[in-house]
C-alpha cells in the first residue's frame, strides 16, 4: 500500500472531495504522508476557475518533478479535478515537462484508488457522490448535496468541467449530516454550484431543508453555498426560519449590477428583479446577512456599467461579497470576445469595488455593536492572549477572550466594538 499526499486548490467542493478521497484511501490501507517528499503518490485536486489557479498547479507540478528527480524516482503524480476534465489537459500533463502519471476527471476518481492498488479495469465511469466527506478540523464539514451546473453563464467553465446537475439523494445527505453531528462537528456547509436547483424526485431545496431539519438531531449550525438568484424561492426562507440551526446567512451570487452586462453573461436575473428579491428576503428574515459574488472587467464593461454596479451595492447593502475580476477561460463563449477590458482597468475597478464594499460591510458591522450573539469558536486568535477567533451565525468574525473556552465551543456574547472587519465582545 502507498503513502499519499493530497494538495487541494479551489472551492469548498474540491476541499470536501479531497477529504472524502483521503478517507477512501485510508480505508483501502493507504497512509497519509506528512509532506510531498515522503509520498509514493501525490494527488493534486485542481481548480480551473481562474488562470492563476492553473498556473499555481503547473508550478507545483514542476516542484513534484524535482522530487522525482532528486529524492524518489518511483514517485507518482495524479492530477484530478477541473483541470483534469479539460480535453487538452491529459496529453499536455502526461508528457514533458510534467510527466504526470494519471489525469482523472471527477467521474473517474475511483480509478485512482484502483491504480494505487493495481486494480485498474475498463469500466465506463459515472459520477457518484462520496458517502462521507470528513471534517478537516473536527469543527466544520463541507457536505456536497449536488454536483454540476446547467446554467452556462458565458464566462464560466464549470458546466463544461463538472457536467449537468446531479442531486444527491436526501437520505444519504441526512445520514452524512448525522454522522458529522455525532462526531462533534459544529458547523456544516451544504455545497453545490447552485443549491437552489437541488431536485431529488419531488424534493426541491426548501423541501430538503425541511427534511434535514426533521431528520438530523443535535446542536449544529447549517449553511449553504452557492445559489443563483433565478432559482431563489422565497419558500426557502420559510424553511430556513423554522429551524434555528440554519444560519441567517444567505449566499446569493448576483455577479453584476448592470443589466447589459448581466445579459451578456447570460445571467437571467436583472437588477430590478434582484433588488426586489432582496427586499422580500430582508422583509421576511430581517436578521439574515446577504453575501454575494461580484465580477468586474467582463468584456465591454464600461464606466456606466460600473456606476450601475455601485448603485446596486448602495441599494442592496450586502453584508459581504466575494469580489474578483474577469479571467478568460478558453472554451467559454466569453473567451471568443475581442472587446476585452485592459488588465490595468480591471485591477483598478476591482480595487474600487473592494473599497466600496468594505466600507459598506464595516458600516453594517458597526451597527451590530450592542447586540447579543452566539459565537462558534473556530481557532485560537493569533495576537490575543487567551483569545479565539469566532464566527456568528451571520458569518461575522468576533474575537472572544476567555481561558475557560476551547475551540468548538458555542459562547454567548455581547458585541462591544469593532477593529477593522472584526468585532470585539464581552462574554455574557
Ligand atoms: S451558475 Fe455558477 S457555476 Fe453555473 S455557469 Fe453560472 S457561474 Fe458557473
Amino acid at each position: 500500500m502507498s503513502k499519499y499526499f493530497i494538495e487541494t486548490y479551489g472551492c469548498p467542493m474540491n476541499v470536501a472531495e479531497s477529504q472524502a478521497l483521503a478517507q477512501s484511501l485510508e480505508e483501502g490501507g493507504h497512509t497519509k504522508a506528512s509532506a510531498p517528499n515522503e509520498a509514493d503518490w501525490i494527488i493534486v485536486n485542481t481548480c480551473s476557475v481562474r488562470q492563476s489557479a492553473e498556473d499555481r498547479v503547473y508550478g507545483r507540478l514542476g516542484f513534484f518533478k524535482s522530487i522525482r528527480t532528486e529524492i524518489n524516482p518511483d514517485l507518482k503524480v495524479a492530477v484530478m479535478g477541473c483541470m483534469a476534465a479539460k480535453k487538452e489537459a491529459k496529453e499536455q500533463l502526461m508528457k514533458a515537462p510534467f510527466h504526470v502519471n494519471a489525469v482523472l476527471p471527477h467521474d473517474q476518481r475511483d480509478d485512482l484508488i484502483k491504480m494505487m492498488s493495481d486494480q485498474i479495469t475498463d469500466e465506463v465511469p459515472k459520477f457518484s457522490f462520496y458517502t462521507y466527506h470528513p471534517s478537516d478540523d473536527g469543527i466544520h464539514a463541507y457536505v456536497p448535496i449536488m454536483h454540476g451546473c446547467n446554467n452556462y453563464c458565458t464566462f464560466c467553465i464549470i458546466p463544461y468541467l463538472r457536467g449537468k446537475e446531479i442531486s444527491r439523494p436526501k437520505e444519504e445527505i441526512a445520514q452524512e449530516l448525522q454522522r458529522h453531528v455525532d462526531q462533534g462537528v459544529k458547523e456544516i456547509t451544504l455545497l453545490g454550484q447552485n443549491v437552489n436547483s437541488y431536485q431529488d424526485g419531488e424534493v426541491d431545496f426548501p423541501a430538503l431543508i425541511r427534511y434535514l431539519s426533521a431528520q438530523v438531531k443535535g446542536k449544529v449550525w447549517f449553511r449553504f453555498t452557492s445559489s443563483h438568484p433565478k432559482d431563489f424561492n422565497l419558500d426557502l426562507i420559510d424553511a430556513l426560519k423554522s429551524d434555528a440551526r440554519f444560519c441567517p446567512h444567505l449566499h446569493v451570487a448576483v455577479q453584476h449590477g448592470s443589466d447589459r452586462i448581466l445579459r451578456e453573461m447570460a445571467r437571467e436575473t436583472r437588477r430590478d428583479k434582484f433588488e426586489a428579491l432582496v427586499r422580500e428576503v430582508r422583509a421576511q428574515w430581517p436578521q439574515a446577512a446577504l453575501i454575494t459574488d461580484l465580477m468586474v472587467g467582463f468584456p465591454s464593461e464600461s464606466e456606466e456599467d460600473m456606476q450601475a454596479l455601485f448603485a446596486m451595492l448602495d441599494t442592496v447593502q450586502f453584508e459581504d461579497a466575494f469580489m474578483y475580476y474577469y479571467n478568460t477561460r478558453p472554451g467559454t463563449p466569453a473567451a471568443k470576445r475581442t472587446d476585452v477590458v485592459p488588465e490595468a482597468i480591471k485591477s483598478l475597478r476591482l480595487q474600487q469595488l473592494i473599497d466600496k464594499q468594505r466600507a459598506i460591510s464595516h458600516q453594517i458591522l458597526r451597527k451590530q455593536i450592542g447586540q447579543e450573539r452566539e459565537v462558534l469558536l473556530i481557532s485560537p486568535a493569533k495576537k490575543t492572549e487567551n483569545g479565539f477567533l469566532g464566527r456568528t451565525q451571520r458569518n461575522e468574525n468576533v474575537i472572544v477572550v476567555g481561558k475557560q473556552f476551547n475551540v468548538g465551543d458555542f459562547v454567548h456574547v455581547q458585541l462591544r466594538d469593532i477593529n477593522g472587519q472584526t468585532l470585539l465582545c464581552d462574554v455574557l
